[in-house]
């Protein structure tokens, strides 16, 4: 979180067209707005999207789904409940942690439960990742589930999170209505887990995982960070130890968005590079189930000589092969903006909207402008995180909920 969040108190709603938002919940269009081009909810045309030619950042959908510029439709929602944490891993937060949100600032149960529904009731949301920060620090994390929950009967509902704690929670955060969970664990040795998240924790994580798999939350994922000449050497172990528990393996290529801003391109391990570690001790072949909008590439995994698929890794290689043309993420903040885009430098404010008392069309009309100015890829209309004029954004990962 950046100084001006940290300080910040109710806004006036900033929405990033240059639309205003009365209390009521109103949306003054630009008087530029352009027509809108296409009705939201129609096929995406995301295989386009990289290569399209970006529509007037006015002209927003008046209805429907959020629908971009590029084509691309939004349905996957990420809700940061929290942005506090109980580890400090080095490529998210500094050692001393960062300056919390204020508890006012923070989405209330209510206040999320209320902007899921909008999400899901009004704009198409199809699934919802709940993330943070820790999400398990925040004591009603299963209140907040059981209210999202009881507003929407089939959504998928899953949870990203450290697992610190999660052997005490596990069977209420499945009775709440969680179906399923991402669990981050980057090494299995305990020394390079003290080191790596700053915390001597690992026991707690697993006893987590063993919880979350008798509470019959899953399937599970396992989520691995890799950075050079800290962990790099575990791909192989991970994937045996995920496959062997029945967890799915996925790396991740280290981002800049950590906390330290300390980021170099240097220490990333490049998926091409993953991919060839994991070849050194399975053979990987496409996942017929194809990948879709989803972050993760994935793989079928066997063993050496074997037919049959041992389990399944997913690589988010984000810096080397990025996906943005196929992103269909919206994402809110602990304390409610909007962000379209991991990298963005600009963030709709759509709890100060809801303080106000906009309705839901008013709140939805607010979403629908954000997301239509989302950028290309990458926080900008070009793409690359290596790049030269790359400017990584003011919050960091935790921030803004991965
Ligand atoms: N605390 C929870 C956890 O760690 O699972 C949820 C929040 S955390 C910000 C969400 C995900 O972001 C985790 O899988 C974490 O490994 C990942 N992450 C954090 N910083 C990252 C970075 N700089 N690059 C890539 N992934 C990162
Ligand atoms: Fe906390 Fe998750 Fe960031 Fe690690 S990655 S410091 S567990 S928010």
């Amino acid at each position: 979180m950046d100084a001006e969040h940290a300080s910040a108190t109710r806004r006036p709603v900033a929405v990033s067209l240059g639309a205003t938002v009365t209390a009521s919940g109103a949306t003054a269009l630009p008087s530029t707005g352009a027509p809108p081009p296409a009705r939201a909810g129609a096929t995406a045309g995301v295989h386009g999207a990289a290569g399209a030619t970006a529509l007037p950042a006015t002209g927003a959908p008046r209805e429907g789904g959020l629908l971009d510029r590029f084509g691309r439709v939004a349905t996957d929602l990420r809700v940061s409940v929290i942005d506090k944490c109980n580890l400090r891993c080095t490529y998210c937060m500094p050692a001393d942690g960062m300056p919390w949100l204020p508890q006012t600032q923070l989405m209330s149960a209510d206040e999320i439960r209320r902007i899921v529904r909008v999400a899901v009731h009004s704009l198409g949301a199809e699934e919802l990742r709940i993330t943070g920060g820790e999400p398990l620090v925040r004591k009603d994390l299963e209140h907040i589930i059981a209210g999202i929950r009881a507003d929407n009967p089939d959504l998928p509902i899953s949870m990203t999170t450290n697992a610190v704690g999660l052997d005490k929670r596990a069977h209420a955060l499945k009775d709440a209505g969680l179906t399923r969970l991402n669990v981050s664990l980057d090494t299995l040795h305990p020394e390079t887990f003290a080191e790596l998240t700053r915390r001597p924790h690992l026991d707690k994580v697993l006893a987590g995982l063993q919880a979350a798999r008798a509470a019959g939350l899953g399937p599970i994922k396992i989520n691995a960070v890799l950075l050079a000449g800290v962990n790099d050497t575990e791909i192989v172990p991970l994937v045996e130890w995920a496959v062997s528990n029945g967890f799915e393996m996925r790396f991740i290529e280290d981002m800049p968005l950590d906390g330290d801003r300390s980021w170099s391109a240097q220490n990333v391990i490049p998926a091409r590079d993953i991919r060839a570690a994991i070849e050194q001790a399975f053979a990987l072949s496409a996942d017929p189930r194809g990948r879709g909008a989803a972050p993760a590439e994935r793989w079928e995994v066997r063993r050496p000589g074997e037919t049959e698929v041992a389990g399944h890794v997913g690589i988010i290689s984000s810096v080397t092969e990025p996906f943005c043309a196929a992103c269909t993420r919206t994402r809110v903040t602990a304390d409610g903006r909007i962000r379209s885009c991991l990298f963005s430098h600009e963030e709709t404010d759509l709890l100060t909207a809801l303080r106000d008392g906009a309705d839901d069309e008013g709140l939805a009309q607010v979403w629908r402008d954000a997301m239509w100015a989302k950028p290309r890829a990458h926080g900008s209309d070009r793409v690359g995180l290596a790049r030269a004029d790359f400017v990584q954004p003011e919050r960091t990962m935790s921030a803004i909920g991965g």
